[in-house]
């Protein structure tokens, strides 16, 4: 199928590994030119590398903290009208509720609301008045069902998702569209943190946590990033504009309602 997004341009944020990089993979092997971010210089000049030489699109980097005002307008001076963006950015730690200060709560709150938020409003008017606009906010599986060490995430995404599905009834009609996708357990480096993190507050061994959770996902396994990024370039393309306000789960079957 070709996807029709051929020589759009895409903002996706924190993409320098995990699902970020894989949205922007699957999107650059349909044709989209890329202004990727992160906070490691490093990393992130390779994952464009990478990006450019497998699929000849342009890709422009921005080393910057997307939860900072000073990071999301270098971002924007760099693409000030792009088709699609990607929401995404680091997760809040894992804990008891009773430890979390007002601090974290705004940290989170920023972080995983107020930033998707922000890089909306200055984006969504210019693909309203050209027609043309895919938003994906990556969030969490956590929005659907709640994990209880991870409160922070539970509250600060589920704020966005609400806010969400108010903006995308109204954008709509000007075949721009905002969806979330809400990954379950995929293997990245904060999959792996994560599951140290959860070792040590169940008090038991790495291997033994992550094989606990495995074993609770029906599909037997953890995903894969690049599943993911299929998923979100199809959202993105121009076969979509029937869709807005969705909240895609994808996670092997862990959730366990009909609906
Ligand atoms: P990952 O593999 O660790 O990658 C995170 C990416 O985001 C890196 O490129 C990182 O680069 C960048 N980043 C982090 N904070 C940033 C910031 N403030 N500004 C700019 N870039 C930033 O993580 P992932 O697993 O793909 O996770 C992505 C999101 O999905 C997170 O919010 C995570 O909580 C959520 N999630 C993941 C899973 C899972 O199983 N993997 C499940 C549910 C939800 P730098 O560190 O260099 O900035």
């Amino acid at each position: 199928m070709d996807f029709g997004i051929k020589n759009k341009t895409a903002i996706v944020c924190a993409s320098s590994k995990g699902l970020g990089k894989a949205c922007a993979g699957s999107l650059a092997m349909e044709g989209v030119n890329l202004v990727i971010t992160a906070r490691t210089e490093d990393t992130l000049e390779k994952t464009a590398e990478e990006i450019r030489n497998s699929t000849g699109v342009k890709v422009k980097t921005i080393v910057a903290d997307i939860t900072s005002s000073s990071g999301r307008n270098k971002v924007l001076s760099a693409c000030p009208n792009p088709d699609i963006l990607i929401n995404n950015s680091g997760g809040p730690p894992p804990g008891d509720f009773r430890e979390f200060s007002i601090d974290d709560w705004n940290r989170a709150i920023n972080a995983n609301m107020l930033t998707p938020i922000e890089l909306i409003k200055a984006t969504v008017d210019g693909m309203i008045k050209r027609k043309f606009g895919r938003i994906v906010n990556i969030t969490s599986a956590s929005v659907k069902s709640p994990i209880d060490i991870l409160a922070l995430s539970n509250g600060a995404r589920s704020g966005l998702t609400g806010f969400v599905a108010g903006l995308s009834r109204k954008t709509i009609k000007h075949n721009v569209t905002i969806n979330g996708i809400l990954p379950g357990l995929f293997v990245t480096d904060t999959m792996r943190g994560r599951m140290r993190e959860g070792a040590k507050m169940e008090g038991v061994t790495e291997k033994v946590y992550t094989s606990d959770r495995i074993a609770s996902i029906p599909a037997g396994r953890a995903g894969q990033p690049d599943e993911f990024g299929k998923l979100c370039a199809y959202i993105c393309s121009s076969h979509t504009s029937f869709i807005s306000g969705q909240n895609f789960l994808i996670d092997g079957g862990a959730y366990p309602g009909t609906f």
